[in-house]
């Protein structure tokens, strides 16, 4: 399908509503109908059609189309945030007794769920090193249901080699649900590589003006209707008709704001990796990157997320230089129109600081859609501080 035709046409039929281009919120918690034959018929299957907005809302609908088509899913589930799209899948695949490997280097609350949540229930999830393909060779047992990747992560971006590792699980009957926040559709359909489950934050480049927060989980029919009928309905963190729109919203311009990012990136890695202030710049497309083949590879474009590392790395440079910045925002999360920066350093005290600790030095930088000059000069006056 026309990746045009996506995000300008899919799901929306226009001459439902006045022909207005841009389509309708439906704020409505329900729906009505003519008999009670009807809503016995809404009521027997709630996957299809509208009866209530914890299970369908037609805005929310124009979105799950546009967005399961963009992974080359069958189908799609939104949720009020990327957590939700993460943990509602396991919620649903994992039972007590099970077993999980997930990668170790994942987002903090997607580890902490395996670590603290999923443990109470009997599920045991064993944290592998996902670089080494072996790894997951190593750790699966009789009773491994399910592989949970994120590639790249979002503070190292170590990657997973996604064709092998799901070529693998399908020899062993295992479920893949990868976290594709990173890359989003536009630069990584891990359904084409064989995975079964993608979620990603649509918090991040989704949504793309920081101002919606938001999920999405696409997949086949079968697993997707098995999770909507059962923990999606139950768990109800579900999109709002107003976010789903401005999520429509953000969705016309998503290449487009990828490819900027992504060529902002690439001009600002190169002139940090130059500059004499800086130790090292880790990104996936980065020359210096150890996985750079393997991201060529899976990857048709790299996120503007990256992090490095001053030569200077006490406690205190640190702070000052991301204390001097004047227009790159100090804050969590990235994928909006701004540029921020997030020190590993705001994580820890000073007393548990180690200087020789690479994590503990790096400073995540996420690239906006301002002009790459306007960065740098920001970058340059506050490198020159440290
Ligand atoms: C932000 C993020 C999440 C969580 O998404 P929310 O929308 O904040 O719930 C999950 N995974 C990755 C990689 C993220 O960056």
């Amino acid at each position: 399908m026309d990746l045009s035709y996506i995000l300008n046409e899919l799901g929306e039929d226009r001459e439902h509503y006045y022909n207005a281009v841009s389509p309708p919120i439906i704020q409505s918690s329900n729906f009505t109908f003519n008999t009670v034959a009807e809503i016995r018929h809404a009521l027997a299957d709630e996957f299809e059609g509208n009866l209530y907005s914890r299970g369908n809302n037609p805005t929310v609908d124009i979105l799950r189309k546009k967005l399961a088509a963009l992974d080359h899913a069958e189908d799609a589930l939104i949720f009020s945030s990327g957590v939700a799209a993460i943990t509602v899948p396991l919620l649903a695949l994992l039972k007590s007794g099970d077993h999980v490997i997930a990668v170790k280097s994942g987002y903090s609350w997607t580890m902490r769920f395996f670590r603290e949540f999923l443990s109470k229930f009997g599920v045991e999830t064993t944290f592998v090193d996902g670089n080494i393909f072996q790894n997951f060779e190593s750790a699966a047992q009789y009773n491994t249901k399910l592989i949970f990747l994120e590639s790249p992560n979002t503070f190292t971006y170590e990657l997973q080699d996604i064709k092998q590792v799901a070529a693998f699980a399908k020899t062993r009957n295992i479920i893949t649900l990868i976290d594709n926040s990173y890359c989003s559709a536009i630069y990584q359909k891990p359904i084409l590589h064989g995975i079964d489950l993608v979620c990603q934050s649509a918090t991040k480049y989704i949504g793309g003006h920081s101002d919606v927060m938001a999920g999405v989980l696409t997949g086949s029919r079968q697993l997707i209707k098995q999770i909507f009928s059962n923990e999606f309905m139950n768990i109800g963190a579900v999109v709002s008709p107003h976010s789903a729109w401005l999520l429509l919203r953000g969705l016309r311009t998503l290449p487009l704001r990828l490819s900027r990012s992504y060529a902002t990136t690439q001009i600002i890695t190169e002139w940090l990796s130059n500059h004499n202030a800086v130790e090292t710049v880790i990104w996936p497309f980065a020359s210096t990157f150890p996985q750079k083949a393997l991201a060529q590879q899976q990857m048709e474009g790299c996120g503007g997320l990256f992090s490095f590392t001053l030569k200077h790395s006490s406690f205190q440079k640190i702070e000052e230089f991301c204390n001097k910045l004047k227009h790159i925002l100090l804050a969590v999360s990235w994928g909006g129109h701004e540029s921020l920066v997030m020190p590993a350093i705001s994580g820890i005290s000073q007393n548990s600081y180690e200087q020789t600790n690479r994590h503990h030095q790096l400073i995540r930088m996420y690239v906006g859609l301002e002009d790459p000059a306007y960065l740098i000069d920001d970058l340059q006056q506050a490198l020159s501080t440290v």
